[in-house]
């Protein structure tokens, strides 16, 4: 006969209270390295796009070596989602246990993915910006960029802060918000070139499927974080921003697959392949020099890996099994008759 088990379930506060922003940033920085040293197992995921056009779901599997964790993250992708009260991005990510394969838990996939790939951007602006970059322009003023807000905070020392994003109304709210909730002041402006005027810390997060940043007007220094556009179709950045930067990737082989900012300036021949310096798990790493000069303008680019999700699910349920934090579960009974 089956044995029962019990299986976690983490909702979305749960995953806030459980995986606070700075101790996303130290696991990311792990897994990120432990991927360049090939303590990882990761296909490239699978897309299935809905005939429709409504929406996509993505299957993410992952093995992270250190920590060990096995999971698949499991998320759907709606952008029409944004005009109405559910998350653009919503799923679970499933927890196994690697010694004997038991499924332990079922955790929101949404938070974990916001948190998480804030988190890997701070590894990148740790890791690439200048240690005096805090002139932050956020393009796009979604649940990216609530949480890209809250991780650079933590990783410089954030003077001035503008956002924008294509509903003007929904910028304005984002400033008034995220500035009570920080204590900072927070600028909603009326463009993306705007925003990124004299800014040496720079996140997309944005669903723009063209570009809203134009090379131009980047300043000498600036670090970019270009986190939407996740389709090789689709990009944020323009070529000049691109050929003008030292370009930093999660993964080359997705990133060749699936970067649009990178994808589209190889297609115009603006660039090569070899314009990608590497990952940022080489940089961290030692193996890939990452800024070199003071004015360097340094981009990452991310897709987001489902070893990180697989990574942020592990220590989830290191703390949701212990102590005071434990959480709900549910226990899955066996066969009772064959
Ligand atoms: P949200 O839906 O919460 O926010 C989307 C933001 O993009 C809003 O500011 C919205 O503006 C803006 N936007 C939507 N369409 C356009 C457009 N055509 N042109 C310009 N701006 C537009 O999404 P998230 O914050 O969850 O995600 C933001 C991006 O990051 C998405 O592209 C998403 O796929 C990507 N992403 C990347 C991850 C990674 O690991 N790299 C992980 C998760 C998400 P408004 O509402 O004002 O109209």
């Amino acid at each position: 006969m089956q044995s029962p088990y019990e299986l976690l379930v983490l909702a979305g506060d749960d995953v806030a209270r459980l995986l606070p922003m700075c101790d996303c940033i130290d696991i990311m920085a792990a897994t990120l390295a432990g991927l360049a040293a090939e303590n990882a197992v990761q296909p490239l995921r699978t897309v299935i796009a809905l005939p429709d056009g409504r929406g996509s779901l993505y299957t993410m599997p992952a093995h992270a070596g250190s920590p060990p964790a096995l999971a698949v993250k499991l998320v759907t992708v709606f952008p029409g989602n944004e005009s109405g009260p559910l998350p653009t991005h919503q799923g679970v990510v499933v927890l196994f246990d690697a010694a004997d394969g038991r499924p332990v838990a079922l955790i929101d996939a949404a938070e974990v993915t916001a948190i998480r790939t804030a988190a890997v951007s701070a590894v990148a602006t740790s890791a690439l910006a200048n240690g005096d970059a805090g002139d932050l322009a956020l393009i796009g003023a979604g649940v990216q960029a609530r949480t890209h807000l809250e991780a650079m905070l933590a990783v410089r020392p954030i003077r001035r802060v503008r956002v924008w994003s294509r509903t003007a109304d929904r910028a304005h709210a984002f400033a008034q918000r995220e500035s009570r909730r920080h204590g900072i002041r927070i600028e909603p402006v009326a463009g993306p070139g705007e925003a990124v005027d004299g800014a040496d810390l720079i996140c997309t997060v944005s669903a723009a499927s063209s570009p809203v940043i134009h090379g131009d007007r980047i300043a000498a220094g600036a670090h970019i974080n270009a986190v939407g556009a996740s389709t090789s179709g689709t990009r944020e950045l323009d070529t000049t921003t691109i050929v003008r930067a030292r370009v930093f990737v999660d993964q080359i082989e997705a990133a060749l697959a699936e970067a649009g900012d990178l994808i589209l300036p190889i297609r115009e021949r603006a660039i090569g392949p070899d314009h990608i310096l590497g990952a940022l798990g080489g940089v961290l790493a030692g193996a890939i020099d990452g800024r070199i000069a003071r004015d360097d303008i340094t981009v990452f680019k991310s897709l987001g890996l489902a070893v990180e999700d697989a990574a942020a699910a592990g220590l989830l349920y290191e703390r949701a099994s212990a102590g005071p934090l434990r959480a709900p579960s549910v226990r899955m009974p066996p066969r009772t008759s064959d």
